[in-house]
């Protein structure tokens, strides 16, 4: 009998029969989701010899919820997501008017998923605009809940607007507004609790996955309080939580101030050698210059939400992956996790079985590492890597590709069964 997850002792407790809720998604989410479903059962069960197996729970959101129910989200769908604690979901029409401003944007918000993990890595065979995209192998951990995205913002004109510029000048004081009455405002709430979720999350997955290092992006050099925040709280609670495990920038300048930069240098390559997790920061736009020119040097990048937008679409651009690109929303405290395709549902080729499905499926690979499934999340990549390599994929990479062969999503779907 399959049964749920469950989060246990800071554990996930996965059972081989497992039920996953999954939103179909609306346009081309009729044909993505059963084509990555099918490739997902097969290597689930050439992986395990049908010892494990995913029971798909289908759960109603966007249209095909409204059609049927009246509702874009109807309540039954949020409870199967909080009960079951891992799902997955196609791309949603956003209501026009509606009471919900975005259906992604709900279920971020109620089930608290603070981070946005953004795996970024190139399949050779892609057609890309950078010179060695193999270089390019990071996860951006963007968070989720704060910063300037958080939606709190009041529009020129509107007596909301006047009242938050006149407590702005009357009670506190400030005298920079440039064009006071005709400016909007936005809040960028960044917290201590909330910073420190998203940089822990960061370092466990890098320690989990032995990777390399956590690279903390912010423009803490103009936003003092907020950006600068969000670093200076990371180091703190890194250096705090992982001790030993870790090695980070202040530490190695402290070193350097006390005992000389050879002796800071020497330190950092025992760290690096002993398989620390070397804890570094950058400004923003730094970090995107050296994203083309020194790539190789970052691995999990921690972010907040608004650097974390730019940063997730410049990568995945860099790898060709724009329209492939996988992402996940969690909240490793409670272990729920809603794993999604990032592209829309493409209206203009809805039901043409023209759509690339690689995004879900890739979102699917996520979801089962994050299982701890990861023989057959390794199966579907390694599927996906040959069938690339061999040019051979849906017409919106093929066609780029100087040996490519564009195939029907229901072919590519079926060819990457015959690759597992
Ligand atoms: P879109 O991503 O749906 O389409 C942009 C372009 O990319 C189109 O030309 C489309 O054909 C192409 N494209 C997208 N995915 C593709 C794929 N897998 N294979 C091949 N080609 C692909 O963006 P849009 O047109 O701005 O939005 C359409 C609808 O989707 C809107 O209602 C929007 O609100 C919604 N949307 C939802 C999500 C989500 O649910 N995560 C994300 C973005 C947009």
């Amino acid at each position: 009998m399959s049964e749920k997850i469950i989060k246990q002792n800071g554990e996930l407790i996965v059972p081989h029969h497992v039920i996953i809720p999954f939103i179909e998604g609306d346009g081309v989410g009729a044909e993505i989701t059963p084509v990555s479903q099918r490739i997902v059962d097969a290597a689930v069960e050439k992986a395990y010899n049908g010892e494990r197996k995913i029971e798909w729970k289908e759960v109603l959101a966007g249209e095909k919820a409204f059609n049927a129910t009246g509702s874009w989200l109807p309540e039954e769908t949020m409870t199967a997501f909080r009960e079951y604690l891992v799902g997955i979901k196609g791309p949603l029409t956003t209501p026009i008017g509606g009471g919900i401003r975005s259906l992604n944007v709900a279920l971020r918000q109620t089930l608290d998923l603070f981070v946005c993990l953004r795996p970024v890595r190139w399949f050779k065979g892609v057609e890309t605009p950078v010179k060695e995209p193999q270089k390019v192998d990071m996860y951006i951990f963007r968070e989720n809940t704060e910063d300037i995205y958080a939606g709190i913002e009041w529009q020129q004109g509107t007596p909301e607007a006047k009242k938050f510029l006149k407590f702005l000048t009357e009670e506190m004081g400030v005298t920079k507004v440039r064009f006071p009455e005709t400016s909007s405002f936005g809040v960028k709430p960044v917290s201590i609790e909330g910073s420190e979720r998203l940089i822990r999350a960061a370092i466990e997955y890098a320690l989990k996955h032995n990777l390399p290092s956590v690279t903390i992006v912010h423009k803490g050099n103009i936003m003092k309080f907020t950006e600068g925040g969000f670093k200076l709280w990371g180091y703190a609670m890194a250096e705090r939580e992982f001790g030993d495990r870790v090695f980070t920038w202040p530490q190695y300048e402290q070193l350097k101030k006390e005992q000389g930069e050879e002796a800071a240098k020497a330190a950092l390559s025992k760290a690096e050698k002993e398989g620390k997790i070397i804890i570094k920061d950058v400004i923003a736009d730094a970090f995107l210059q050296n994203t083309l020119l020194i790539p190789e040097e970052y691995s999990v990048i921690a972010t907040l939400n608004l650097n974390g937008d730019y940063v997730s679409d410049q990568l995945a651009a860099m790898v060709g992956g724009i329209g492939i690109a996988p992402g996940a929303n969690i909240n490793y405290n409670t272990g729920h996790a809603v794993f999604e395709a990032t592209h829309g549902t493409a209206p203009n080729i809805a039901g043409k079985n023209i759509v690339n499905p690689s995004s879900l499926l890739l979102s699917s690979v996520m979801l089962l590492e994050y299982l701890g499934w990861n023989a057959a999340a390794t199966l579907i990549t390694e599927a996906l890597e040959k069938s690339f390599q061999s040019g051979k994929a849906t017409h919106d990479l093929a066609r780029f590709m100087p040996n490519g062969t564009s195939l029907g999503t229901k072919e590519f779907g079926q060819m990457l069964i015959t690759l597992l």
